[in-house]
């Protein structure tokens, strides 16, 4: 249930509405806005009484939620979700933020170059799997949390946020001090129970879709973490399987405009993994800012014929760069701008 409240409604008429809700027997969440506060009741909301709510006092309108996802839909947050980062970025306003780095760290020298490239290209997170999700279990696993401490160094060292895949909850504690944002890998996107305790977590998610997941079981693995509190999610396209053999996977552009309508959650594009053909990353990449992504994550490498992982798919440097001036383009065509980090280096 979804009940918005007047714009100049004040407090005591709001927790009159949250008392009387939790009475009812329901969780209660809650979204100020920049007009509006909004109350979901997220439960068993049968038993509860609309027409009630729309008498007391402060009520603007009270309606059920029929779709299955309540807090991901768009009502609960009409104007859309912006998470903010400490270093001023902000994802899901009319900035577009490039996350950039390698599949996976491989050495102090390789993520330290990288950092500095992506950084004079314009991007503003830095990626890079530690812990790295293989489908041979002997393929290289991933540096751990030695490279996390690597790639925290880097970034700091250019001012850039860090983002680095969790894949199980024992990861997540050790994760903390050395990440900005969690992704959470298409492969473990019903991993139900890493996404429950990523609810309780105080850092921004990103959620890939899974390579065999409707977008409404992405918008329902997405409730799993805003259920727990975290409201700080964005959600990310990589591509899904199909019949298609030519690229590894079949980049559904489609699937932004259907989120950014559905829900309130930030989307971003990777084209990396859409394509797995470096080729094709620069088209989709534009692509994705065209359709109205809120970002997109790329892989990039110093030398990506000898990348540890997903090499095939990594950009070099120089047509990164160049990548992020034509997508310079595409943001002005569509009203945006392409997000730059507050110089987090220089205050250092
Ligand atoms: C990655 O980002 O390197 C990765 C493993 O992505 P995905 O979960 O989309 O396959
Ligand atoms: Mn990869």
């Amino acid at each position: 249930m979804i009940v918005a409240m007047q714009e100049h409604a004040n407090e005591e008429q709001i927790d009159a509405v949250i008392e009387r809700m939790i009475e009812g027997g329901v969780n209660v969440h809650r979204t100020t806005g920049t007009t509006q506060t909004i109350l979901a009741g997220v439960g068993p909301t049968s038993a509860l009484d609309i027409d009630e709510f729309k008498l007391m006092s402060g009520v603007l309108s009270v309606h059920r939620i029929s779709s299955p996802y309540k807090l991901a839909g768009r009502a609960f947050r009409p104007e859309g979700t912006i998470v903010e980062f400490n270093n001023g970025v902000r994802i899901g306003g009319d900035e577009i933020a490039i996350m950039a780095g390698p599949c996976s760290i491989e050495s102090r020298e390789q993520i330290f170059l990288t950092a500095k490239q992506v950084k004079e290209a314009g991007a503003s997170f830095l990626r890079g799997g530690a812990f790295k999700p293989r489908s041979s279990p002997y393929a290289f696993q991933g540096m751990g949390i030695p490279g996390l401490k690597l790639m925290r160094e880097a970034a700091d060292s250019q001012g850039l946020l860090a983002i680095s895949e969790v894949m199980e909850i024992s990861q997540i504690e050790p994760m903390l001090p050395y990440v900005d944002c969690f992704q959470v890998g298409a492969r473990n996107m019903q991993n139900f129970n890493l996404l429950r305790e990523l609810g309780k977590v105080r850092k921004p998610i990103l959620l890939k879709r899974g390579m065999s997941a409707t977008i409404e079981e992405l918008l329902l693995s997405s409730e799993y973490i805003l259920a727990g509190g975290n409201y700080d999610v964005i959600l990310c396209e990589r591509g899904i399987r199909t019949y298609e053999t030519y690229t590894r996977n079949t980049m559904d552009i489609s699937a932004i405009p259907v989120v950014k309508a559905l829900s309130h959650l930030p989307i971003v594009g990777d084209p990396s993994h859409g394509t797995g053909r470096r080729d094709m990353v620069p088209a989709m990449a534009k692509a994705s800012v065209a359709a109205g992504a809120d970002g997109i994550i790329v892989e990039v490498h110093p030398n990506p014929d000898k990348a540890a992982s997903d090499g095939a798919q990594t950009l070099f440097p120089e047509r990164f760069a160049k990548l992020v001036e034509e997508l310079r383009l595409i943001a002005t065509a569509v009203g945006r701008s392409i997000a730059s980090p507050v110089a987090a280096a220089a205050a250092k």
